[in-house]
């Protein structure tokens, strides 16, 4: 594995995204009857359509329960979603031992301290830029864009662009 981010990028197979502060701006929007709304940004949805039609996998794994997550990563065909996970980097481990995917050729985009075992498990972990002061050390690659602002797009793009791909 090159100690390039850009070369490491060309070689990724899974990207696993996080929820809240990540494809979200970090707030927690509260109804009545609980957690109600969660604010994507669109563009974020189309740099994830243009990976998996490249042939990467992406995945979802939220520390917090959505019906808005099942339902946003549905219309995007992301078909792994895990949510409500505890220790995210035993998921990813169950999740690339499924795939046969080495979890040097993973990605991932994540915002705060809990990811930080999953970030030690994959070999391209970045971070958004207004990611905890922990997370940004432990990153190969931060976005320019915040959390819930087009972040997961620009990695996206990068991502693929890496590859060669044009935008
Ligand atoms: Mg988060």
């Amino acid at each position: 594995m090159s100690r390039d981010p850009g070369a490491t990028a060309a070689s990724v197979e899974l990207l696993v995204l996080d929820v809240d502060g990540v494809m979200t701006d970090g707030r927690l929007w509260f109804g009545p009857d609980g957690e109600a709304l969660k604010p994507f940004h669109v563009r974020d949805g189309f740099g994830i359509k243009r990976l998996r039609a490249a042939g990467l996998e992406v995945a979802v794994i939220s520390g917090r329960r959505s019906a808005a997550v099942d339902r946003r990563m549905g219309e995007l065909g992301v078909a792994h979603v895990m949510q409500g996970v505890e220790e995210k980097d035993v998921a990813l481990r169950e999740l690339l031992g499924r795939l046969g995917i080495a979890g040097a050729r993973a990605a991932c985009l994540v915002d705060d301290v809990p990811d930080l075992p999953l970030m030690r498990a994959v070999g391209l972990p970045a971070a958004v830029a207004d990611a905890h002061p922990d997370v940004l050390a432990a990153a190969r690659h931060v976005t320019r864009l915040a959390g819930g602002s087009g972040a997961v797009r620009e990695f996206c793009d990068w991502l693929l662009a890496a590859r060669g791909a044009t935008p």
